[in-house]
């Protein structure tokens, strides 16, 4: 059995209340519980990790640099992300490889970067709407997945977000079929590549999660949870995603 997760992305938000407001989640901790993993800007990490506890709800960085120091000016490296206690890192967000220009090979590296700091990874891959509307979703992805996972990928190390550019943050979101049509996809070829580990790799979709369609998404084969943006600010939209989550 995949243990579900619940993964939150403040991205470029939040303060010291949001952190107070995350330690109100209720959160159980048996295997039949969701894990929930929140990442915050990393101005928060340290005080989340302190607020947490690094207990009930695991901390994670939004990106890390693929060195691990340097002239770098504004870059965080992964072993600075774990230093703080963090566990986890968000690589290849398509707000990083579009508006940072970061590519497969970039990307792949910096999952590097974080399993060697000791940190577990979570993939995102998605395919623009234009990508979408010429019918190339499965080529792109699995594209992506191939050249962003390397290969001793383990289903601790890492975790794989399915998150389709246009969904993120607009509300919209692909219907149920097209959601199993890629987890399907992906989920073969991470067993195609790791044998059995790629049976326990969990597969996350994000774009537009929120309470009103958890319940829906989280029916469909092959999701193990969701990577959740806006509905991740405050424990009132986050809770119930979660506990839909427990609930499937
Ligand atoms: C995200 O940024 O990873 C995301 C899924 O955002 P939202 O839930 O707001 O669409």
């Amino acid at each position: 059995m995949r243990r579900k997760i619940a993964a939150g992305n403040w991205k470029m938000n939040g303060d010291n209340n949001l952190l107070d407001d995350l330690t109100t989640l209720t959160v159980g901790q048996n295997i039949s519980d969701p894990e929930v993993i929140v990442c915050p800007p990393h101005t928060l990490l340290n005080k989340a990790v302190e607020k947490t506890g690094n207990s009930f709800i695991k901390i994670g960085g939004q990106d890390c640099h693929v060195e691990k120091g340097g002239a770098y000016t504004g870059d965080i490296s992964a072993s600075m992300i774990a230093e703080t206690g963090a566990k986890y890192v968000i690589v290849g967000h398509s707000e990083r490889r579009d508006g940072h220009n970061e590519g497969n090979q970039g990307v792949r590296a910096k999952v590097q970067a974080a399993w060697s700091a000791g940190l577990n990874a979570i993939l995102c891959i998605g395919e623009s709407a234009a990508e979408r509307s010429s019918k190339d979703t499965l080529s792109i992805i699995g594209t992506q997945l191939h050249a962003s996972l390397p290969d001793d990928a383990t289903a601790v190390n890492t975790i794989v977000a399915y998150e389709p550019i246009w969904a993120i943050g607009t509300g919209k979101t692909p219907t149920l079929n097209q959601i199993k049509e890629t987890h399907d996809m992906l989920r073969d070829e991470l067993i195609n590549r790791f044998g059995t580990e790629g049976m326990k790799i969990r597969l996350l979709y994000g774009g537009s999660v929120k309470a009103a369609n958890a319940t829906e998404i989280f029916q469909v084969e092959n999701v193990d949870g969701a990577l959740v943006g806006g509905a991740s600010l405050k424990a009132t939209d986050f809770q119930p995603i979660i506990d839909a989550l427990a609930e499937t």
